[in-house]
């Protein structure tokens, strides 16, 4: 299988600055390493009509181009069920009832980390089990015997962090992210993994679980956000933020590349240029704020 970097955004509205910083730096990663760039549209939740339009539009505005169609969640739904089967079948799931204020609420397990499912589920009886199934429908989860799992990333090194027992289906019937973001990198070849250092706590997680699928454990790089001057990660409501508000204030998608390129150390001008003198080591590793620009980047 050919090895391939991706982008995988949500659909839920346009990008924003940030996001598309995100994507360069992913575009970057993966061409100056000669791999494929794929895009995968993660829209089993969040989705909105138009926003996948959009999304793509500006990053074909920014420069970053992608091999083959782009992939959507939504049309993968057999995938992810066989991967739950497999887990199922090897006695790694079970049925959850709680709600999410009852997991909220739940006295947490004897030595179990913040945050961790409180295992309240887990060895449900039969009779409790047929009792529960009666109220409501099930979420599955991962049956995780790891409280912990360590992880590589070429930005942060090695990176330790809480692995519970997960949802991998919602009690909707919907796919978790954690579920589908691994079986999808596995299934396109995808070895490389480049996204918002946001994303690094739930990495982990992924890894523990691509580990007992047998599946290859891509390489991560999480990269800083881009902040607003409050030092917030930035969002739609912080302004100017996205190609078509900073176009009507008279700012190019190219200049805006630019800025962003800028931000990172590297030359403006097309992305190409920018991947020959694009170095992870080099890269700044803090949140770059985001300041307004003046029309024409002027
Ligand atoms: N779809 C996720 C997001 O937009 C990114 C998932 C990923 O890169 O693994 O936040």
């Amino acid at each position: 299988m050919t090895s391939a970097g991706r982008f995988a955004p949500s659909p839920s509205g346009e990008l924003h600055v940030g996001n598309l910083r995100t994507a360069i730096l992913a575009w970057l990663f993966a061409r100056s390493t000669g791999r494929k760039f794929l895009l995968r549209v993660e829209d089993l939740d969040r989705a909105r009509a138009g926003a996948e339009a959009e999304q793509l539009r500006d990053l074909e505005a920014v420069g970053v181009t992608w091999d083959g169609d782009v992939v959507r969640q939504t049309a993968r739904g057999p995938l992810y069920a066989r991967a739950i089967s497999r887990l199922a079948a090897a006695g790694l799931t079970y049925e959850c009832f709680c709600t999410r204020r009852e997991v909220q609420e739940a006295p947490s397990a004897p030595h179990a980390p913040q945050g961790a499912y409180p295992g309240t589920c887990r060895n449900l009886d039969s009779a409790e089990l047929e009792f529960k199934r009666s109220t409501r429908p099930a979420a599955i989860r991962l049956r995780a015997d790891v409280a912990e799992y360590t992880v590589h990333d070429v930005l942060h090194g090695a990176y330790a962090g809480l692995v519970d027992d997960f949802v991998l289906r919602r009690n909707d019937g919907v796919t978790a992210y954690n579920l589908a973001v691994v079986v999808d990198d596995a299934e396109q070849g995808i070895d490389q993994v480049v996204r918002g250092d946001d994303l690094l706590p739930s990495t982990p997680r992924q890894a523990f679980l691509a580990s007992l699928l047998n599946i290859p454990i891509p390489e991560y790089a999480h990269v800083p956000l881009v902040v607003n001057a409050d030092g917030v990660r930035l969002a739609k409501r912080d302004g100017a933020v996205t190609l078509r508000d900073l176009a009507k204030a008279g700012n190019s998608a190219a200049t805006v590349r630019d800025r962003l390129l800028e931000s990172l150390g590297l030359p403006a001008g097309p992305l190409e240029k920018a991947a020959e003198a694009f170095e992870p080591a080099a890269l700044p590793r803090e949140p770059w704020a985001w300041s307004a620009m003046r029309p024409s980047g002027s």
